[in-house]
């Protein structure tokens, strides 16, 4: 009984950990239910929760998928946009016409002229596509599911999990596209522009604004877009291995491509180098409204996801001079943060395959001596500390920012059950019992 609720309050954590900057009262119909044990209330809110991604479905599959009777399919017409530069009225792509002519067999097999991105799933309170907060819902929504599979089936919700699983991995999937030879020729990492969405107050299924594509390519890989999707895809072939193979490997196979486009850039230039070429052109598509600041946390993210899928060491020998062990922790666990996610990785592979020494493979990669700090867990807990010491209101509510501050406090206390369940061996510790303590406050107590 005692494991049950512990692992129902779980996967709540975890499903409400990538509600991004939401201001919709989620919660009302657990707090009105006082008379219901926490155990029901817990497995409620994990049901709820999920249901935020159903309001937010896109494309010509809502109907299909989505659990909200209310909900029909949108934006159908991204799955026709015209394979053009944008023009005056933001109709078209980000692409040069001298690329579109040179891939339009990869872009357009159909020949139709247009470009099919339609698919994946709103931001929030909009209807644009941003990239980086997708791939990492998608991601978080994956690793939820990976560690704790089992409360998600004890309360019945793998069903449901799953369905948005596939739906967030087959866009990606979707965004992508190889040539003949399976290499990335280009990928989509945003439909739909911020300014001419904000302007525009209405549900989705009405929307007729124009939606610009906006890919990524060799003249401008924006590898924190590439090794985030490859992140997500790579949980997903794990997620999905033992019971529909097939896709699995599919999934596994995309992810393999974008990682290894990423990698024959990054790899191009000395580590520390190259940055300006490497990482997002924020001008071109997220403006102002998600600035990536940085790539080399989404790439070790990644290249640590494929290491635990596929086994393969050059994953780890790639990444390992990118980690930035001493970045000052305390930031989040979040779209544009992803470090916290990329140590816990580390030490999860460090404590299971001690025949590697990944300690001295990170020392060496990095040129440091013996004596220099090198586990990933330390980065963890200073992480955790400094959360639960440095950003807490009068009634010891864990903020970060007042902007969207639940899906930090959240995502830190997915990080910390995760740390409970590698490092404590799933005893309840101070990280178990801080986040409990969040979530109660967030429920209303
Ligand atoms: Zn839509």
């Amino acid at each position: 009984m005692k494991r049950s609720l512990k692992n129902q309050f779980k996967a709540v954590m975890l499903a409400a950990s990538v509600l991004i900057a939401s201001t919709v009262p989620l919660f009302h119909s657990v707090q009105a239910s006082a008379e219901l044990t926490e155990k029901d209330n817990f497995a409620r809110l994990l049901q709820h929760s999920m249901y935020f991604y159903d309001a937010n479905m896109c494309g010509t599959g809502v109907e299909e998928n989505t659990r909200l009777s209310w909900r029909g399919n949108c934006h159908a017409y991204d799955a026709q946009v015209p394979l053009q530069p944008m023009d005056e009225k933001s109709v078209g792509t980000n692409l040069s016409q001298a690329f579109i002519d040179q891939y339009k067999d990869v872009l357009d097999p159909d020949g139709d002229g247009c470009v099919d991105v339609a698919g994946g799933f709103h931001d929030a309170g909009d209807h644009v596509e941003f990239g980086m907060p997708e791939n990492y819902a998608a991601a978080t929504l994956g690793w939820g599911y990976y560690e704790f599979r089992d409360a998600y089936q004890e309360t019945k919700q793998d069903d449901h999990i799953e369905t948005l699983l596939r739906y967030f991995n087959d866009y990606l999937m979707k965004c992508t596209f190889l040539d003949s030879t399976g290499k990335v020729v280009a990928h989509c990492y945003q439909v739909g522009d911020g300014d001419i969405d904000h302007a525009v107050w209405q549900s989705p299924e009405v929307d007729t604004m124009a939606r610009p594509a906006f890919f990524l390519t060799d003249e401008k890989p924006q590898v924190d877009y590439v090794t985030s999707a490859a992140a997500s895809l790579t949980i997903n072939y794990l997620n999905f291995k033992d019971t529909d193979p097939e896709y699995a490997e599919k999934s596994l196979t995309y992810a393999k491509a974008l990682y290894d486009f990423a990698w024959k850039h990054i790899s191009a230039y000395p580590v520390g180098e190259g940055d300006d070429f490497l990482k997002s052109d924020n001008d071109d598509g997220p403006k102002q409204y998600y600035l990536s600041n940085k790539w080399e946390d989404d790439f070790v993210w990644s290249a640590a996801w494929l290491y635990i899928a596929t086994g393969n060491v050059e994953y780890l020998n790639n990444c390992l001079p990118y980690v930035d062990y001493y970045a000052p922790p305390g930031w989040a666990y979040c779209w544009n943060d992803v470090w916290s996610g990329a140590n816990t990785l580390l030490g999860i592979i460090d404590l299971q395959h001690p025949e590697l020494n990944l300690q001295d493979m990170y020392r060496s990669a990095q040129g440091k001596n013996q004596y220099d700090d090198a586990d990933f867990w330390l980065q963890i807990e200073k992480a955790m500390q400094t959360w639960q010491n440095n950003y807490s209101t009068p009634q010891g509510y864990a903020f970060m920012s007042t902007w969207g501050s639940a899906r930090y406090d959240t995502a830190m206390q997915l990080v910390s059950l995760i740390y409970d369940k590698y490092k404590n061996n799933d005893k309840p510790s101070s990280g178990s019992e801080w986040s409990k303590k969040q979530m109660e406050y967030l429920m209303g107590n």
